[in-house]
């Protein structure tokens, strides 16, 4: 299984997918069962990108922290040189098979990731320089060992994307896929990323509940202004996290401002550097002292 969900521009390049763009009316010829003679193959050789909405089903299946799961089950690349991170799958040690595979299949299938979901179907979310909105296609993806397309069941690409339940995979993926979009079609005019932005990025993505505990901190908390009932849900519930770390990355990397910052912020923010400085001058006299 090789079919990347994030794909710019020559998405094809050395690879099997047939380079012919559809929109959802097209009619696929594909079945895929339990019994089928290439029945796990798709899953021997995995290259599969993981968006946040994946890692936050998969981690809750698991009943294992963001963390936990991202040391697991994942490993980073970097889309660009020095830019944003992505994760893919990481296969069973020595192999390349899903560490989800089983000889009765997938075990994990009722949250397995995006790019499970769409194969033997591609998803194309290109944006041109001169736009400011994503386009959206697909392709067909056919490799010799899969045999499902040698079925013969027809289904638009429509239908097998409700039949996949990709409609909320795709809903809750695309703000995540419109920044990398963004990031890419922004090429050099975004200048370079500093390693902070770099790391809210990754985390605010990915690692969902060290974002969290970054949400529960004074300093996050001395910076922007968050009612408590915003500040509840954003402790309580993955989703409206994973949301709001959107919104905060897109404020940061792109001055899309929408969370409130408290006024005096900066002020509070040399005030408490002061107060700490001096602390540490009085703890070290106290040393002296002694
Ligand atoms: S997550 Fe499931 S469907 Fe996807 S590659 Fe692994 S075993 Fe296969
Ligand atoms: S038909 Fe294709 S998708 Fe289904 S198990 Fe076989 S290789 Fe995998």
């Amino acid at each position: 299984m090789a079919v990347d969900i994030s794909i710019e521009e020559s998405p094809f390049a050395a690879s099997p997918v047939v380079p012919e763009q559809f929109g959802e009316d097209h009619v696929i010829k594909f079945r895929c069962y339990k019994g089928i003679e290439c029945f796990n193959a798709c899953c021997r050789n995995i290259d599969i990108t993981l968006t946040p909405y994946d890692i936050l089903r998969l981690k809750k299946r698991l009943g294992i922290s963001s963390t936990e799961f991202l040391a697991k089950y994942t490993f980073p690349f970097e889309f660009a040189k020095n830019s944003i991170a992505g994760v893919k799958m990481l296969p069973v040690e020595g192999g390349t098979e899903c560490q989800f595979m089983t000889e009765e299949g997938c075990s994990v299938y009722e949250d397995r990731p995006t790019s499970c979901r769409y194969y033997p179907v591609g998803l194309l979310s290109t944006r041109r320089a001169d736009e400011n909105f994503d386009r959206t296609s697909y392709a067909l993806v056919q490799e010799d060992h899969c045999k499902g397309h040698l079925e013969e069941r027809e289904i638009t690409i429509r239908d097998y994307r409700k039949e996949q339940g990709l409609e909320e995979y795709d809903e809750e993926g695309r703000g995540w896929r419109q920044l990398i979009l963004k990031m890419k079609s922004a090429g050099p005019a975004i200048g370079t990323l500093s390693k902070k932005s770099l790391r809210l990025f990754f985390m605010a993505c990915y690692d969902l509940d060290r974002f969290r505990e970054f949400v529960k901190s004074e300093g996050f908390n001395a910076t922007f202004d968050i009612d408590d009932a915003t500040r509840e849900s954003l402790l309580q519930d993955d989703l409206a996290l994973l949301k709001f770390g959107d919104r905060l990355i897109r404020q940061v990397m792109f001055g899309e401002e929408s969370i409130a910052r408290k006024a005096d912020a900066y002020e509070r923010l040399v005030e408490r550097r002061k107060e700490v400085a001096k602390l540490r001058e009085e703890l070290e006299d106290g040393d002296s002292d002694v």
